[in-house]
């Protein structure tokens, strides 16, 4: 049978324990989880697309079923070219659901070859996102069950701490 590939697209900024729960879940369906940083995300990020990736690979060496690349352009035709067939994203609040219905449904006018699988937010992370853990480690507040360790010392770097 061929290998079941999904892409996880996003702009990782940083990386979160909402994001890793989605992976380590997307993992036990597929058998292998890119974890696409879109590129044209740099404006308004606070790490670089490469700062991004580093902390994802290192955060994700034990997964070497996540393969964690970057992406330009249209998504759908990403998800073609490496042979994937399912994009997942996950529901928080129902504040996401507008946008991701939209977004679903022009990746599916686009191409039907393509399906979108969303996966809920587990309980603990329903209110967290990269824009929150930005905002609460610039006031120095505690980030440490929001983000791994690691992603936590390169916020305390970048806000000069
Ligand atoms: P954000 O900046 O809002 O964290 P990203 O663009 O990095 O968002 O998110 C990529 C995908 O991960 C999106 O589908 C988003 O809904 C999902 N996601 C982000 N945080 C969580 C979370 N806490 N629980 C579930 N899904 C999440």
């Amino acid at each position: 049978m061929p290998l079941k590939l999904a892409v996880y697209p996003g702009s990782f900024d940083p990386v979160t324990y909402g994001h890793l729960d989605i992976i380590e879940r997307a993992l036990k369906i597929f058998d292998g989880v890119i974890v696409a940083v879109a590129r044209n995300s740099e404006k308004n990020a606070l790490f670089t697309v490469k700062e991004r990736i580093d902390l994802l690979s290192e955060t994700l060496k034990d997964r070497p079923q996540a393969m964690i690349e970057t992406f330009d352009g249209l998504l759908v035709d990403f998800v073609r070219e490496r042979g994937a067939t399912v994009i997942v994203r996950g529901l928080r609040a129902v504040s996401d659901f507008e946008y991701e219905f939209q977004l679903a449904q022009m990746n599916r006018s686009i191409t039907k070859d393509v399906e979108t699988l969303f996966m809920m937010t587990s309980v603990p992370y329903s209110y967290l996102s990269s824009s929150i853990v930005k905002e609460v480690s610039s006031l120095n507040g505690p980030v440490d069950k929001l983000v791994p360790p690691l992603v936590k010392s390169a916020l305390d770097k970048k806000f000069g701490r």
